[in-house]
């Protein structure tokens, strides 16, 4: 799976401004494109996010959820290739560890807004961070 978003920015202008900022430690803030990651402690460029709300509509109209049985049995599926099975494995992986990231799911369409929460991701390891307004609420 590839990145599920993409850095607008001037890659030559970006280098410029990230050699001298590479060696400082910028606080996150809601105000600024370029901080210290609270996840690798890089200090570079991050993209912002907005966040839609998309109703749960499954047969539960619960969010879906694994368990390590459940990821047995898709490791254990015949029916996939080898790099089928790496890439359905691994994603489920971090869903089950209880990692936060962003990845290509089903399209959808929502006018949903979620006011006052945001993300924002590394461009160095592609970790989101979640904000609540002007504060961070993941990492902890
Ligand atoms: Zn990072």
């Amino acid at each position: 799976m590839g990145a599920a978003f993409s850095f607008a920015h001037n890659a030559a202008i970006v280098l410029t401004e990230l050699d001298s900022m590479a060696d400082q430690n910028i606080e996150p803030s809601i105000e600024r494109t370029i901080f210290t990651c609270p996840h690798c402690q890089e200090t570079g460029r991050q993209a912002w996010f907005n966040l839609y709300a998309d109703q749960i509509r499954n047969e539960q109209g619960l969010p879906l959820r694994l368990g390590e049985s459940d990821l047995q049995r898709l490791r254990d599926n015949p029916t996939f290739s080898e790099d089928k099975r790496k890439q359905v494995v691994g994603y489920w992986e971090r869903v089950v560890s209880g990692k936060v990231f962003v990845d290509r799911w089903a399209p959808c369409y929502s006018e949903l807004f979620v006011a006052n929460v945001s993300l924002s991701i590394c461009h160095a390891c592609e970790d989101p961070v979640i904000w609540l307004r002007d504060q961070i609420i993941h990492p902890v």
